[in-house]
């Protein structure tokens, strides 16, 4: 398919000329990045993209060494409607999907026994009841944490290691932050596109190859500064300056947060507050590689209900969907940070000691494994962003508009809609580049 094909509104003679003799520079060769710079560059902009890392995507990373597809960053397609635009995305370079099934589900206690049918479904429908009763009974002004939340309406529900293992599986993995640390009103306002979720058997970092192909992509090169004002802008970076007329940042929320890159003139106040408030948390994948399964092949997903809660409490089973025994462990809210920082040894004796709690002596030694890190890579510094107690929506999307018509940001983490998703931060992209387009015009 024609790279052409991404583009999201029509190539028109103004568009073109307003663009004609431009360089935009774009900071980040993510899917937002990438995403504005191919709809820039289709549209007559000279581009020039400048990404820290020695390869494409950001959070977006097929790993193949365990001989199936790791992905380090995003997993699934979301919703993967035809209204989806990763799923387009992904579609258009002929992906192959499995359908993951959130139902096909088994849950261990404390004890390493598994839960029964009773016990299962009363965790799970607590959870949802209490959701629906967040939902419907707390005003958007409220500035109460998740956590708060839940003990205001159930007190009883919110020392249970069932519900708050549901809490923690379920809804800090979705929103990438802890529940002392979520919204109880926005944690769950983001919009989704229909479908059960799927993974892309292979590999889901395929799509970038058509979002870069004929791109000026300097990669390996670190931004320090950006310079923009009535001149136009100047990028500095670890190989040099770079200048041009507009500039589109898209690096994460955790390197906004840092001050990695020196904004000059500083940014407006408000942005500054919007990045202090939104959050940005992690979470940490661990696939062990085994001879042999250990565990029924055929369950998709295994709850554990670890201590501290978020400990390794998911794992997704990939004998659902492919030859290889591996399983896939996810720490998250609270403790993605601490396990982040554990180095992989650690992490692998962390994620050992979990399993051995259901499976004792059955679980052999892994014969390969991969870990991430995200809270300590430092062109990211976490996951995705997530509400927390007193942000807003206009936090997240306050954060796109164009400063001194020069400088536009873009990022999972500027789409309350979408935020934390590859539609998101693609949708964030062409969003960019039409308010670039604009401010040429
Ligand atoms: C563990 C994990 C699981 C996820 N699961 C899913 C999922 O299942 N489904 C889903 O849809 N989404 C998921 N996401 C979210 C999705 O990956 C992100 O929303 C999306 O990839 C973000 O794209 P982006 O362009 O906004 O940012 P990024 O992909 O982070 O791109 C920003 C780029 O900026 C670069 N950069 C940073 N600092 C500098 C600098 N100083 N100089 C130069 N370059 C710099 C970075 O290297 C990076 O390439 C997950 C993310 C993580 C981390």
């Amino acid at each position: 398919m024609a790279s052409g094909a991404y583009v999201a509104t029509p190539l028109g003679r103004a568009r073109a000329s307003a663009l004609e003799g431009k360089t935009v520079i774009v900071v980040g060769a993510g899917v937002s990045g990438l995403g504005a710079a191919r709809s820039l560059a289709n549209q007559g902009a000279t581009v020039i993209v400048v990404e820290g890392r020695d390869r494409l995507g950001g959070r977006l990373y097929t790993d193949w060494s365990l001989g199936a597809p790791f992905e380090d960053g995003a997993g699934w397609v979301h919703g993967p409607s035809d209204d989806n635009p990763a799923k387009r995305l992904t579609d258009a370079v002929g992906a192959e999907y499995v359908v993951t099934d959130n139902d096909n589900l088994v849950v261990f206690g404390p004890d390493g026994y598994e839960l029964d049918e009773d016990r299962q479904s009363e965790v799970d429908d607590t959870w949802y009841d209490l959701i629906e009763r967040i939902d419907e009974n707390l005003e958007l002004s409220d500035t109460r944490s998740l956590i708060d939340a839940i003990r205001y309406f159930d007190s009883s529900a919110a020392a249970d290691p069932g519900v708050l293992w549901a809490f923690s599986a379920y809804t800090e993995f979705s929103k990438g932050g802890p529940i002392e640390n979520l919204s109880a009103v926005y944690f769950n306002r983001d919009g989704v596109f229909p479908g059960d979720d799927v993974v892309v058997t292979t590999g889901y970092d395929k799509l970038l190859g058509p979002l870069s192909e004929g791109l000026d992509i300097r990669l390996s090169t670190k931004v320090t500064g950006i310079t923009y004002g009535g001149d136009g802008v100047t990028v500095t970076t670890d190989k040099g300056p770079v200048t041009g007329d507009f500039v589109i940042c898209s690096v994460p929320l955790g390197v906004l947060k840092k001050n990695v890159i020196a904004f000059d003139p500083p940014l407006p106040a408000s942005y500054q507050k919007s990045i202090d408030k939104v959050g940005f948390g992690s979470v940490t994948k661990l696939a062990l590689k085994f001879e042999e399964p250990f565990w029924d092949t055929d369950v998709q997903y295994f709850g554990m209900m670890t201590e501290p809660k978020g400990r390794w409490n998911y794992w997704l089973n990939y004998r659902t969907f492919c030859d290889e025994n591996i399983l896939l462990g996810l720490s998250v809210g609270a403790h993605s940070p601490v396990v982040d920082q554990m180095t992989d040894e650690e992490m692998k004796a962390d994620g050992l000691a979990v399993l051995r709690n259901v499976w004792e002596d059955d679980v052999g030694e892994p014969i390969a494994m991969r870990a991430t890190h995200w809270y300590v890579d430092p062109l990211s510094y976490g996951a995705y962003a997530f509400p927390t107690p007193g942000s807003y929506p206009s936090d997240y999307d306050g954060l796109a508009q164009p400063v001194e018509n020069r400088l536009v940001l873009c990022g999972e983490h500027t789409i309350f809609e979408y935020a934390g998703t590859i539609h998101g931060a693609y949708l964030s992209g062409l969003r960019a580049a039409e308010m670039v387009i604009e401010e040429a015009e």
